[in-house]
């Protein structure tokens, strides 16, 4: 696995593990609980120790597997990160909402703490503060955001008194390159570290049907996954494929010792239609 160093010094591994829809997706979903276990414990044994989950996902079911699937690993090789839903964004809301995450994920701490997404109708400094209290405490080690603009940020950033805004995930990937005009120019510059959520585009980057995806993909003896993932990874961006196919993981992570060539990159950028 290889790392990238965050601004205030952390270390966050490249590829992380997404749990979206693994527990439920709004609503729990308890039906394939012990399998989902089983294949985050497996992917943290092939090497994948970066998780990413949410107190909204699987209305806190997802981070119940991962809280069980972690408890037999070594907690300081673990990079963990959850996410604070945009309704608990009040100080006092913030502080609940981290301790029956950390609660369910049976940790004392987590790597990395998310703002989901901006709620306009609850003053950002309130979470703000609230985060930089959670970071006082030891309870969280960076603190960060999630689908903010560059307006938001900054607004964000107006109220933090000794913690940085060290990452935003946002959506990016191949087919969906919006972030680049402003969003990711601007992270750059500011030292935010960019975790592209829906690397695969759920899926339409790693199932063959992008011709020029399957041709530099076949070229290198690889899968289109594989080269979508690349391709992110080349431009310094954290991914968080979600996959709960052992195939898959391991494909997942074997995407760092070979490069892709610039034609390629030039061919697969000018191709494929972004949205
Ligand atoms: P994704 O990771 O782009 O795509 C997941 C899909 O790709 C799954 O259907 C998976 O199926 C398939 N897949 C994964 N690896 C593959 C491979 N090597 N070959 C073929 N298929 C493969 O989409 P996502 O889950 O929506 O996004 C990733 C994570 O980002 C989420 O799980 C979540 O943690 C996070 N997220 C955050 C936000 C936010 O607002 N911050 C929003 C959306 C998502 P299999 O399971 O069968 O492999």
């Amino acid at each position: 696995m290889k790392y990238q160093k965050l601004s205030n010094g952390q270390n966050i591994p490249l590829v992380g593990l997404g749990t979206w829809n693994i527990g439920g997706r709004f609503e729990k979903d308890l039906s394939k609980e012990k399998e989902e276990i089983k294949v985050i414990q497996e992917a943290i044994k092939l090497g994948i120790g970066h998780i990413d989950t949410a107190e909204i996902y699987g209305n806190g079911q997802t981070e119940t597997e991962v809280g069980t699937a972690i408890r037999d690993f070594e907690r300081k090789n673990l990079f963990i990160t959850t996410k604070v839903w945009n309704s608990n964004l009040h100080y006092g809301d913030v502080i609940q909402s981290l301790e029956r995450s950390l609660k369910r994920l049976q940790t004392d701490y987590v790597d990395l703490y998310l703002i989901h997404w901006p709620n306009p109708n609850i003053p950002i400094k309130e979470t703000i503060e609230a985060m930089e209290h959670l970071v006082d405490k030891g309870k969280v080690k960076s603190i960060g955001v999630s689908n903010f603009s560059v307006k938001e940020i900054k607004d964000a950033k107006k109220y933090l008194k000794k913690q940085k805004i060290v990452v935003n995930q946002i959506e990016y990937n191949l087919l969906s390159r919006e972030a680049e005009k402003e969003l990711i120019p601007f992270c750059k510059k500011n030292n935010i570290a960019i975790i592209s959520y829906r690397p695969l585009a759920k899926g339409d980057l790693a199932n063959d049907k992008i011709k020029v995806l399957r041709n530099v993909a076949r070229k290198y003896d690889k899968t289109s996954a594989q080269i979508a993932l690349k391709w992110l990874i080349s431009r310094n961006i954290i991914v968080i494929p979600k996959s709960t196919n052992i195939d898959h993981l391991k494909q997942n992570l074997d995407i760092f010792d070979w490069e892709l060539k610039k034609e390629d990159i030039e061919n697969l950028e000018k191709t494929i239609p972004s949205m």
